[in-house]
C-alpha cells in the first residue's frame, strides 16, 4: 500500500470512480492502481438511466508508465440491471469498451506506430500485453528516429 494521492489525478478517473489503493512492486517494476466505483446506482450504458448494481467483473487496463514502472489500472466493473436494457456492464471513463488499454496508452501507441523503424511492429491489441513494450521504450525508439 502506497500513497494514493498522486494517482487521484489519473486522467479519466471521474465520479463515481476513486482510487482504492496503489501497490508498487519495486522488484517487478510494476504499479497496480486499484479503483472503485462505490455502491451505485450507476447509469445504464445504453440509456443513462440510473440503475442498481447487478454484479461486477474484474478488469484491468495497461496504462502509461509511471516512474518508468509498467502501470496497470484494476477495477471490479459493475454491471447494472436496467429495466429497459437488461444487465449491462457500465462504461469506464478511462478506456473504450472491450479495450485492455487506457485511452491515453492507446493514443500514445497509435501516435508512435507510424514512427517506428521498419521491422519493429507492434499492435495495441497484442494478446501478450504483459510483455508489451514499455511506453518509455516506445518513446526512446521514437526519439532516435532520424529527424527527431
Ligand atoms: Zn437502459
Amino acid at each position: 500500500m502506497h500513497d494514493v494521492e498522486p494517482y487521484r489525478a489519473l486522467p479519466g478517473l471521474t465520479t463515481p470512480w476513486t482510487v482504492a489503493n496503489v501497490d508498487v512492486d519495486l522488484k517487478g517494476q510494476r504499479v497496480v492502481v486499484r479503483v472503485d466505483a462505490g455502491p451505485g446506482p450507476y447509469p445504464c450504458p445504453t440509456c443513462g438511466t440510473p440503475a442498481p448494481r447487478y454484479d461486477s467483473k474484474p478488469r484491468r487496463w495497461r496504462h502509461l508508465d509511471t516512474m518508468q514502472f509498467t502501470t496497470w489500472i484494476e477495477a471490479e466493473v459493475p454491471r447494472v440491471e436496467c429495466g429497459t436494457h437488461g444487465v449491462k456492464q457500465i462504461r469506464v471513463p478511462w478506456a473504450e469498451p472491450g479495450s485492455q488499454f487506457t485511452a491515453l496508452f492507446e493514443r500514445l501507441a497509435i501516435d508512435l506506430r507510424g514512427s517506428l523503424p521498419p521491422g519493429i511492429a507492434f499492435s495495441v491489441h497484442s494478446a501478450d500485453i504483459d510483455s508489451f513494450l514499455p511506453a518509455s521504450l516506445l518513446l526512446v525508439l521514437f526519439l532516435h528516429q532520424p529527424g527527431n
